[in-house]
Parts: C-alpha cells; sequence; structure tokens
C-alpha cells in the first residue's frame, strides 16, 4: 500500500486526512486528488477500504495508509514514516458519535471515554506528532472536523451528553492551538460540515458529502492567520462557542 512519494510530489501540495475510508473523509480524499494535491489518505483498516482502494487506482497522487488515530504508536510510527514529507493541511477528521442513547440518567463512563479518546485527544496527538510536517510546508494548516453540536449557544434540544461534550472539548482544544502554534506560522481550522448524508448523518440529513466537502475546500482556502481559531459554519460564517 506504500506509494513512495517522489521528489515531485514534495512540490505538490499535500493534505493528510485521518478516517478517510467511508464519509466525509473519503470525499475529502476524492476532491483534493481530483484538484492534484498529494492526499496522505488514512484509515484503520486499508484491506478493508474497497471504495478507497478503487479510488487510489483512479488517481496515483493518493497514498493510503493504516492509522488508527487512538493508537499512539500508530500515530507516532507515520509520523516517521512521512518525516521528510511536508503536509499543508493536516485534516482531523475521524470520530465517532458514541452510543445512541445518550439520556439524562443513562452514563455510559466507559463509551463516554472512548468517545473522548477518539474525539478529542486523538486530534490532539495527531498535532503534536505532525507539527513539524505542517509546520515546514507553504499552507501550514491544521483542520479539525467539529459539530455544531458542541456548541453551546446552538444547544436547543439537550441530549447527546457524549457526543457534544467531545465537540465541545474538541473546540477548546483547538483554540489554544491556534494560539500556541501562532508563532510557528500554523494556523487552525474548526469546522462544522453541515448535516451531511453519511453513515453518521443519516439518510435524512440535509446535504451530500460532496456539497460539504466542496464547501469545507473553499472554507479551508480562505484561512488567515486572523481567522486562525474561528468555529467555522458550512456557509463559513461563525458559529458561536
Ligand atoms: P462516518 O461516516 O461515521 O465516518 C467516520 C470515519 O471516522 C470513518 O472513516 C471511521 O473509520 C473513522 N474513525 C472513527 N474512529 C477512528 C479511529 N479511532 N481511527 C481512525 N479512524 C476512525 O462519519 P462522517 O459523517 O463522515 O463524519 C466525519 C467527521 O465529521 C466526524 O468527526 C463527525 O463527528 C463530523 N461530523 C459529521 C456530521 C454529519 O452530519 N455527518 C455533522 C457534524 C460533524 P472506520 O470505518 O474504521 O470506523
Amino acid at each position: 500500500l506504500w506509494r513512495t512519494l517522489t521528489r515531485d510530489t514534495a512540490m505538490t501540495e499535500t493534505i493528510l486526512i485521518t478516517g478517510s475510508n467511508r464519509g466525509i473523509g473519503l470525499e475529502l480524499v476524492h476532491q483534493y486528488a481530483a484538484q492534484g494535491w498529494q492526499a496522505l489518505a488514512c484509515c484503520r483498516r486499508p484491506d478493508q477500504a474497497t471504495t478507497l482502494n478503487r479510488l487510489g487506482e483512479q488517481f496515483p497522487n493518493i497514498a493510503i495508509y493504516t492509522l488508527d488515530v487512538a493508537q499512539q504508536d500508530q500515530v507516532q510510527q507515520l509520523a516517521a514514516d512521512l518525516h521528510d514529507h511536508p503536509i499543508d493541511i493536516l485534516f482531523n477528521n475521524a470520530g465517532i458519535y458514541g452510543p445512541d442513547d445518550t439520556v439524562f440518567g443513562n452514563t455510559d463512563e466507559a463509551r463516554w471515554l472512548e468517545c473522548l479518546h477518539t474525539n478529542v485527544i486523538a486530534p490532539m496527538q495527531m498535532m503534536e506528532a505532525f507539527l513539524t510536517h505542517v509546520a515546514a510546508s507553504k499552507h501550514k494548516l491544521i483542520a479539525a472536523m467539529s459539530s455544531k453540536m458542541g456548541s453551546m449557544a446552538d444547544n436547543g434540544s439537550g441530549g447527546s451528553y457524549i457526543y457534544r461534550s467531545s465537540k465541545a472539548a474538541l473546540n477548546a482544544v483547538m483554540k489554544s492551538a491556534a494560539i500556541d502554534l501562532a508563532p510557528r506560522g500554523v494556523k487552525v481550522a474548526i469546522l462544522h460540515p453541515g448535516w451531511v448524508q453519511t453513515d453518521m448523518g443519516g439518510p435524512d440529513a440535509e446535504i451530500t458529502v460532496a456539497e460539504s466537502v466542496g464547501r469545507l475546500r473553499e472554507i479551508l482556502g480562505s484561512v488567515t492567520p486572523e481567522n486562525s481559531g474561528t468555529f467555522f459554519d458550512i456557509d463559513g460564517s461563525t458559529i458561536p462557542w
């Protein structure tokens, strides 16, 4: 599965995407590869990633890597394998919803911690592991897939304790990173992808993955040192915390 990254591709813009075997992550790989970017497509089980592998056959600028973001040894190994490769956009897309029925009075501590590990701690450790790669690139951008469900201001319906708290915590992490990494020229984008038709979003969701990713790409292209750390809605507006 390893595809040698040639000197030519070092001239190309590069995006690394986690959770890229399905949903929004897969479409991010598709659209960036179609734009001529080098796409480093990471997923837990490349051997089972049929659609991603098919995309990889279509686009020679896609390289597929094994990465469970919650496995720190795998994160470190990939960072070492890519040590001399600049990464223009580090896209922390992988995320889980956790148990469906997170109603009051039904706390599942183990599932909550698993969700915090995947949605909050793993993106932090990805940033730590890949900071030098990002800082060595042209665009120097780190993106995190958050959700409006992490917004206090937007919470009008309650419930979803686990998912909401994980995305709120992710926002706090990314906001601090935006401040701490600014001296190195690294920018941070906190994104809401819309309500998207994926396994997580369900079939009744409002927009397709293609539409969501098209807009996300526009937003990523608009991030500057001045608006780094913003919580972007899918139309480019700012979501109140
Ligand atoms: P999805 O279809 O459920 O896909 C989730 C992806 O994350 C899968 O590729 C999954 O891999 C991967 N993943 C989960 N845990 C992982 C881990 N430990 N290591 C590596 N990969 C892991 O969800 P989606 O709708 O595309 O969501 C992508 C992101 O957008 C998530 O962060 C989600 O919270 C956020 N989001 C989605 C919506 C929406 O409406 N869909 C709205 C707001 C925010 P496996 O196949 O191996 O499980």
